[in-house]
């Protein structure tokens, strides 16, 4: 099932408030296992917009 960008950040809202009080995050986090990110590939590179040159963690998803 595909969640879109909005959809995840009302889900992780929703998680952030319920854990303040007290709910059952369960059902939650089963969602957040069928997230596209859990299929993607990690890779490490650094940023190229100044020369501070910060480290990065990039997530590729190519579809399933
Ligand atoms: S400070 Fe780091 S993250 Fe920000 S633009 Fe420069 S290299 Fe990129």
């Amino acid at each position: 099932m595909a969640v879109s960008r909005r959809n995840f950040l009302k889900l992780s809202g929703a998680g952030l408030a319920a854990s303040a009080l007290g709910l059952d995050l369960a059902p939650l986090e089963a969602k957040a296992e069928d997230l596209p990110i859990r299929f993607a590939k990690e890779t490490t590179s650094i940023c190229p917009y100044c020369s501070v040159g910060c480290g990065m963690i990039m997530h590729t998803w190519v579809g399933i």
